[in-house]
């Protein structure tokens, strides 16, 4: 097996007992980026070898020095919305391009301290507008499994590289989809937290109510171990929970277990309109699978969830005007200055050619939204909608544990299919955006597959019970064999693409 094919803790134990050096991780990881990267799936935007040799070569001295943490030694992609100190961090925009930040996120730096090494920093719709990364400033990325095909979005470059094993995990992030979807149309395991759960400080930020970083993986014991090193609480950032961190695998059973855990499945989130028959078809045998593990399944209702896409569609673009104020042309990156032009046509210039079509979309209906007169019937009628959807959650988890239902009413769809429509491209959502507005943990784990391509489980929890979702999505993913395939890029060796 070459070491590109092995999780987090598959590589951890081998480099614990000292058969691989992490230099010889990383060397392998880059290699096969190098190679396959920029003629298949084109997931990074920028790799950083000799930024991840130097890490490489601090974690042999760690392992030599006898010590032995789970990250240590382990290469990781970050989308590049997360700030990385002297290596340029452009949020899939124009706009920073050449935007090279001070210092690293608090995320940033807890991978460090773990030992992680830093392979580079993937493509992403931008802003984290999106859900195909096709939205990128700089070029589309493309699914591992079929290179005519989206990877889903925002998080596409980071969910690709876990799926063409180009790294045994990533970093994305969840406003209101952009890990699970993706996660779902890559056939790899993608997690958001709970909002507030691991710091948001040195994220660049697109709807600071929503946003939430979190891991991509091929196992979700890996996931629980990356959990484990981002988790917690940071005086950086204010929203972040208090919370204490329990040790994520210590939920994970050995045998595969569901008996007496309650499951709901929300009516609403079945025969709905626009759901692929066999996403579906794959989604009820995954449920009946829960079932034969000794889960007791009941129907629910979340009647608000209708209202879930317009609900999203006004907080989000609202809080993105807000924050994307800041890019005016004279502060970050991009300025656009003729010779004697004035202060407000270096504004014009600058964000005219700075930020793509989505963006400015979003920035102009978020102004719409907030703007005296429209405030009360749009922005406030969104947010007490908000607390609508919260409550119908709230109200199935007093009586279950979890939410289980499909992650996209689709597979990965052809690239180019929605991008002249955005309301279609919205509906990608339909079923990540209500957890996000409710701010609760949610994954997606590789459960079959429709046509060929991936299809994703969603597992929603309670706020915190990242260990509920983690023990469930466990047992499912013990119990079958969908994480063990592998895309055809993965399968690709990077020898046999040179040669090509
Ligand atoms: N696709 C959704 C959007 O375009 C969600 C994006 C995200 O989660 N960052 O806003």
């Amino acid at each position: 097996m070459s070491l590109t094919e092995l999780s987090i803790t598959e590589l951890h134990s081998r480099l614990a007992r000292r058969e691989v050096s992490a230099l010889e991780v990383a060397r392998a990881h880059l290699d096969r980026i190098e190679a396959l990267d920029p003629m298949t799936v084109r997931a990074m935007l920028t790799v950083t070898r000799d930024h991840a040799e130097r890490q490489a070569r601090a974690a042999d001295a760690r392992l030599t020095a006898g010590e032995t943490a789970p990250l240590l030694g382990i290469p990781v992609v970050l989308k590049d919305v997360l700030t990385t100190r002297g290596i340029r961090t452009t949020a899939g925009s124009k706009i920073l391009e050449r935007f090279v930040p001070l210092e690293d996120g608090t995320i940033t730096q807890r991978l460090a301290e773990a030992g992680t090494i830093m392979l580079g920093k993937s493509n992403m719709d931008e802003f984290a507008m999106g859900s195909s990364t096709e939205n990128s400033s700089f070029f589309p990325t493309r699914n591992p499994w079929d290179l005519d095909r989206v990877p889903g979005g925002s998080s596409g470059g980071s969910a690709a590289a876990v799926g063409a094993e180009f790294a045994p995990f990533s970093l994305g992030t969840d406003t209101g989809g952009s890990i699970r979807q993706p996660g779902a149309l890559c056939g790899v395991i993608g997690f958001k937290p709970t909002y507030g759960r691991v710091s948001r400080y040195g994220l660049i930020a697109f709807a600071s109510s929503l946003d939430q970083i979190g891991p991509f993986t091929r196992t979700v014991e890996d996931c629980a171990l990356v959990m484990n090193a981002i988790a917690g609480h940071d005086p950086c950032d204010s929203t972040s929970l208090q919370a204490p961190v329990p040790d994520y695998t210590a939920a994970l059973q050995k045998e595969p277990s569901l008996k007496g855990v309650r499951l709901a499945l929300p009516r609403e989130y079945f025969d709905v309109e626009g759901m692929e028959p066999g996403v579906e078809a794959a989604v009820k045998a995954a449920i009946n699978q829960l079932e034969s593990l000794g889960a007791e399944l009941g129907e629910v209702s979340l009647p608000h969830t209708r209202y879930g896409l317009a609900t999203y569609y006004l907080i989000a673009p609202a809080e993105c005007s807000a924050n994307l104020a800041r890019y005016d042309g004279v502060k970050y990156s991009l300025s656009i200055r003729e010779p004697g032009a004035g202060l407000w046509d270096v504004y014009e210039r600058s964000r005219g050619e700075g930020f793509g079509r989505e963006v400015k979309r979003r920035v102009i209906l978020g102004t719409y939204a907030l703007s005296s007169g429209y405030y009360d019937a749009y922005y406030l009628k969104a947010q007490k909608v908000r607390t609508l959807i919260k409550q119908d959650f709230d109200s199935v988890f007093e009586h279950y544990d979890a939410v289980v239902g499909p992650t996209s009413p689709t597979v990965a769809f052809p690239i180019g299919a929605k991008t002249q429509d955005p309301l279609a491209m919205y509906l990608n959502d339909l079923f990540t955006i209500p957890t996000s507005l409710a701010g609760l943990p949610g994954i997606s784990v590789p459960a079959g597959l429709s046509n060929g391509l991936p299809v994703g489980l969603q597992i929603i929890g309670k706020a915190l019970d990242e260990s509920g979702v983690l023990r469930i999505a466990h047992a499912f993913e013990q119990s079958t064999h969908w994480h063990t395939l592998r895309s055809p890029i993965a399968q690709m060796d990077a020898a046999t693409a040179r040669s090509a």
